[in-house]
């Protein structure tokens, strides 16, 4: 599906919020690095997907009333074999859910510099707005993110990354590798232009971000869809 049709599908069907898969669908198509990943409704599927995707694997269950997944036994990391597979697939149907169930079948991907946040929302003065900051427990305790309006140049992205606290983190802290600042610079700018171009959009929420010392990879994705009130 084209990334207009993902969102005119969720807005048709009356839907508030894309799921994991169709946030990550709609960015890796305007060019955005995703895990690779494929949505399956059967064991069979699943163990062809982790064959093409290659092992190890990450699932995760996909319904549109779950939105903390980790909050609910969804995410299952680092699923070696078939075998696996078969029991983590049991165990994520018997999660509740109100609606449709599909399983998200993913690359693990590896461990990063650290993980990161980037997010949108709407200013009711100046409409979209970009924050970004490190993710985890830096972001709850810290409050350590930086803000901008929307649309931002590529000098707003590499000063919103040196303003926060623990950009040290990023800069090749005690003998650790330096993050690769400008795959960053590129998808804040590339967050910013699409809040900017997708009305439709409320709000986004990219968490986690994996940084590495060469590229970036989008983790997870949720993206808020306006409904009557939050539309001017
Ligand atoms: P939640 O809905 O709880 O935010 P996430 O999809 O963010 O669920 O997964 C929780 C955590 O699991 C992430 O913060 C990340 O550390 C890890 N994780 C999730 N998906 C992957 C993946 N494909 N590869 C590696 N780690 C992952
Ligand atoms: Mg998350």
């Amino acid at each position: 599906m084209k990334q207009s049709e993902i969102i005119q599908q969720a807005v048709a069907q009356n839907r508030t919020a894309l799921t994991e898969y169709e946030a990550k669908e709609f960015l890796g198509n305007l060019g955005l690095p995703v895990t690779e990943q494929m949505l399956v409704e059967t064991k069979e599927a699943a163990v062809s997907a982790a064959k093409k995707i290659g092992y190890p694997i990450v699932m995760k269950l996909m319904a549109e009333d779950i939105v903390h997944k980790t909050d609910v036994g969804a995410v299952k990391l680092d699923i070696k074999n078939e075998s696996e597979i078969k029991s983590t697939f049991n165990e994520l149907m018997k999660i509740p859910s109100q609606t449709k169930k599909h399983v998200s079948i993913q690359e693990m991907a590896p461990k990063p510099i650290t993980e990161l946040i980037v997010g949108t929302l709407q200013d009711p003065q100046f409409g979209p707005a970009i924050m970004f900051g490190i993710g985890g427990i830096l972001v709850e305790i810290m409050k350590d993110v930086s803000f901008r309006i929307c649309p931002i140049t590529e000098f707003d992205a590499d000063e919103m990354i040196h303003e926060i606290k623990a950009f040290k983190i990023l800069d090749g802290f005690r003998g650790s590798p330096k993050a690769d600042l400008k795959a960053l610079i590129s998808l804040l700018k590339t967050i910013s232009e699409i809040s900017m171009d997708y009305l439709e959009i409320d709000q986004m929420d990219l968490n986690p971000v994996f940084i590495y010392e060469k590229g970036i990879k989008i983790v997870d994705a949720r993206i808020i869809l306006k409904t009557s009130e939050t539309k001017e």
